[in-house]
């Protein structure tokens, strides 16, 4: 195989093949969740591709962007497992309280770590950060091929294998691999090549993030404050920082991005109130178009589909990626005891395990986006009543943070390992 070496921006030397190459799994998309994947498979023995179509230190690299992930206790254990979390534990911040309240209704409900006897409900990290440590334990596996900027163009099932077509630097590659996984995120050209269909539901709202800096210290809380144009999250980062996930209405959210900043704060202080004192600070903004999107298959034939590319939910629970770790963790560890990691039972397997936790998801994400973003008064009262009820039962508190946490369902062996939680 001939093997030449390529610099890639901030990086040092990966290597990259310039003929045709087997391998056992060919990622498509080296975003968060198909580099958690390949760091997943380093010590399993399986050789492993990845096809990214953005350099990865590019202002235009869609996954590694300015926004934050909240990170549940449960992708701590994960990354635990995986051996990296010790290299993000000081970039990350904890939160300690969860404090849930309805813009407007009396009520609002904490959820505490030291109630659920953990250190932390959760992290918030940086997708930059997550980007750099992934990468950074990727290129100490010198048997990973990454295909970087690189674009496909082609897919053929076969009963032993999948061959892709890969374009990079005008040239064209093939790879066959015995599983390709799509980790394409939510427009996925693997499930477009495949005629893979998708359900779509639009929410009509879209997040616009920034990062904030308010006069108070935010103390660990993560603050999720439910307005009747949609839900207004304030999570604690690093540097006295809270990274502001705000949801309204599309073109809301289109006026928002087109304020000034002592504007926009002004607007995002009206909302969102004086808990933590005057806001005093804004980053660059994004906005991201809200929508319920689920592949109509996961698996089929050596193709699997994970990540954004097979469900992408609302970010108002802070549930996308973390039930992305779990489903890949999962499959890791299936791939890991297998002789074929792209055999139809395995397959199978995988996808009976995942189905559960993703439809959990996708109830407990839609209900609040549909119970909380309304201004019917008899259910504004409803919902008030509800968050007293969750604030006094300590039974649903618990059920409610366990969910957060992101530890409803059978854990997989990564999710199991380690930590004292
Ligand atoms: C505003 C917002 C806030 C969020 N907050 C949270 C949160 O707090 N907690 C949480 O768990 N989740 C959160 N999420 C969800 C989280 O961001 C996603 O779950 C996560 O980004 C999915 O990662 P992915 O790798 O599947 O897809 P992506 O991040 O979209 O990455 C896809 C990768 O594939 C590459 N690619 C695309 N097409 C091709 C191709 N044809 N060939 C090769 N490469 C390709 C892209 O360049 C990219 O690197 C949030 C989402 C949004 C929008």
């Amino acid at each position: 195989m001939a093997v030449l070496t390529q610099r890639n921006p901030g990086s040092k030397a990966i290597s990259v093949t310039k003929s045709t190459t087997d391998c056992d799994v060919l990622i498509i998309g080296g975003g968060l969740v198909g580099a958690s994947l390949a760091c997943m498979l380093e010590n399993t023995g399986l050789s492993v591709q990845i096809v990214e179509a953005w350099p990865l230190k590019s202002d235009v690299q869609p996954s590694y962007d300015d926004r934050t992930v909240a990170l549940s206790w449960g992708s701590r254990c994960i990354f635990e497992g995986m051996g990296i979390w010790d290299a993000m534990a000081d970039r990350v911040e904890a939160i300690k309280t969860i404090h849930i309240s309805d813009r407007g209704h009396f009520g609002a409900t904490r959820l505490r770590h030291d109630e659920e006897n953990v250190e932390a409900l959760g992290y918030v990290a940086e997708n930059r950060v997550l980007g750099e440590v992934l990468y950074d334990r990727l290129q100490q596996n010198d048997r990973l091929v990454l295909h970087c900027p690189a674009g496909l163009t082609g897919i053929e099932q076969n009963t032993d294998q999948v061959v892709a077509s890969i374009e990079q630097d005008q040239q064209h590659k093939t790879v066959n691999a015995r599983l390709l996984v799509a980790a394409d995120g939510v427009i996925s050209q693997v499930r477009d090549l495949l005629h893979i269909g998708s359900s779509a539901q639009d929410y009509g709202q879209a997040a616009v993030i920034a990062n904030v800096t308010p006069a108070r210290p935010h103390n660990n809380v993560a603050y999720e404050r439910f307005t009747d144009q949609g839900p207004i999250a304030f999570l604690p980062m690093t540097g006295r920082r809270c990274s502001v996930v705000w949801t309204v209405p599309v073109d809301q959210a289109e006026a928002l991005m087109a304020l000034g900043d002592e504007d926009f704060l002004r607007q995002l202080q009206q909302r969102f109130g004086y808990r933590l004192g005057q806001l005093e600070q804004a980053g660059k903004r994004q906005m991201y178009p809200l929508r319920l999107v689920e592949t109509t298959q996961v698996a089929r034939n050596r193709v699997v589909i994970v990540g954004n590319a097979a469900h992408s939910v609302h970010p108002v629970a802070g549930q996308g990626f973390n039930l992305a770790l779990r489903d890949i963790a999962m499959l890791a560890e299936l791939m890991s005891a297998a002789k074929d990691p792209g055999e139809r039972n395995l397959l199978q397997s995988y996808v009976e395990q995942r189905e559960d936790d993703a439809r959990r998801v996708y109830r407990f994400t839609d209900s609040l986006v549909k119970i909380f973003s309304n201004s019917n008064a008899p259910l504004g009262h409803l919902r008030a009543a509800g968050l007293i009820a969750v604030g006094l039962i300590a039974p649903l508190r618990h059920q409610l943070a366990r969910q957060s946490m992101g530890l409803g369902g059978r854990a997989s062996v990564l999710g199991r390992r380690s930590v004292n939680g």
